[in-house]
């Protein structure tokens, strides 16, 4: 179905970064898949070519133009080559970190920090997940206790994305831990600080390129100046930043969804049985039509979310809807895709299977589809 919501100079965009996937990202996708990471030069690449930061004003080194639609085309167009993985850490920067950095720093912070994220040289993360809890967020237990000049920080974090590369780490933290909710702040904590220990790039499913890791805090003292927003406001920033996460992450399931259709459409028509195409079977034509209208279903919700992000006017219960249903979409259309591959779609040498692997986290992180069905039940008053 025609998409109605870019202009030319989206689709001048899309060129141009998908001319950068080409030529930065897919040649050594598969080195970076062994080796668990991708090098920090990569964020430096994206940075000079003017992929990160779009939406950061120009006077502190970003593109000047505050427009989802841009974010979208990077998510996009990283799935369509199937290199998700890879780009992760491109998305969460652009789409999950630097949003609080926008909208929470200080001028002090913004003129600290914004320069280094536009170009790529600081990388940033997000760390709200500990070993003991993930969805119940108000229950966490690294602490920041305010000592002078300084919150002395410990505790730990796990499941971090960007773990390994980041310099910036907005880590949410308890600053009054009798508290739930308004018990939490956010502190940027910064590479090198004493007591800043990472600890393993841990071994995932899929995402192979994406380093994921434990983050360990001992008594690190980080400088009242690094406060993030408000003391006792964490959760409210952290709830009017998620919307946004959601709906990335919404988006690149359907342009999961498409690509995996796209390499099996190829597959289908040209693998025979039986003496036919095995895309010609009723089954495979079923699926196939199943599929291609539940993502186009899935893309007008999408594009008319962004949409409603860029007028600053998604709410949390449409991004959790956009979240989990997109997701889930994602799941089953790559799993229908490997099953229509029959045997190669076990093989990582095609990029469904890769893609499968890939898919499974996403109905997890970010919010679990359970816990998104719970944001939007509650709105019901149920
Ligand atoms: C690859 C990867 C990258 C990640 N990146 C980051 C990151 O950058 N930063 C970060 O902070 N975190 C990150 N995470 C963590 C992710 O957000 C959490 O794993 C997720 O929020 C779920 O938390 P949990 O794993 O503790 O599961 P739990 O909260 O223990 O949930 C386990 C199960 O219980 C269900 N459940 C929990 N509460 C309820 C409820 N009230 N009602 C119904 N069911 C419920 C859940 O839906 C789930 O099915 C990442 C995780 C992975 C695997």
């Amino acid at each position: 179905m025609r998409r109605t919501i870019f202009t030319e100079d989206h689709e001048l965009f899309r060129e141009s970064f998908r001319s950068f996937v080409d030529k930065e990202i897919t040649p050594h996708h598969l080195d970076w898949e062994r080796d668990g990471i991708v090098p920090r030069s990569l964020f430096t690449a994206a940075g000079r070519s003017g992929f990160l930061a779009m939406d950061v004003d120009e006077a502190h080194g970003g593109g000047g133009v505050e427009d989802f639609r841009y974010n979208l085309i990077v998510g996009e167009e990283l799935q369509r080559s199937g290199t998700g993985g890879a780009g992760l850490g491109l998305t969460l920067h652009n789409d999950i970190c630097l949003p609080y950095f926008t909208s929470l720093c200080t001028e002090e912070q913004k003129q600290r920090w914004l320069p280094g994220i536009c170009s790529g040289e600081l990388v940033t993360a997000v760390a709200m997940t500990e070993p003991g809890i993930g969805s119940d967020l108000a229950s966490m237990a690294t602490t920041a206790i305010r000592d002078g000049d300084a919150y002395i920080v410990n505790g730990s974090k796990t499941f971090i994305t960007n773990g390994i590369n980041a310099d910036l780490v907005i880590t949410a933290v308890k600053t009054d831990p009798s508290q739930r909710h308004k018990g939490m702040s956010l502190l940027v904590l910064e590479r090198g600080m004493d007591g800043f220990e990472r600890g393993r790039n841990l071994d995932k499913v899929g995402l192979h390129s994406q380093d994921t890791a434990e983050l360990f805090f001992t008594d690190v003292a980080v400088p009242v100046a690094n406060l993030l927003g408000t003391q006792g406001q964490g959760f409210v920033h952290l709830v009017h930043n998620l919307p946004q996460e959601r709906l990335s992450i919404a988006a690149a399931g359907v342009a999961a969804a498409e690509a995996a259709l796209g390499w099996t459409l190829d597959y289908v028509k040209e693998r025979t049985a039986f003496g036919q195409p095995i895309g010609s079977f009723q089954n495979s034509r079923f699926r196939l039509a199943e599929m291609r209208t539940e993502i186009d279903i899935a893309q007008v919700f999408v594009d008319r979310c962004v949409e409603a992000l860029n007028a600053g006017e998604l709410t949390a219960e449409e991004a959790a809807e956009a979240k989990w249903w997109c997701t889930e979409l994602q799941k089953r259309v790559v799993d229908t895709c490997v099953q229509l591959h029959g045997g190669y779609g076990y093989m990582l040498e095609y990029p469904i299977a890769r893609a499968y692997a890939d898919a499974r986290i996403t109905t997890i992180y970010g919010g679990t589809t359970e816990i998104m069905k719970e944001i939007i039940g509650r709105s019901l008053g149920a």
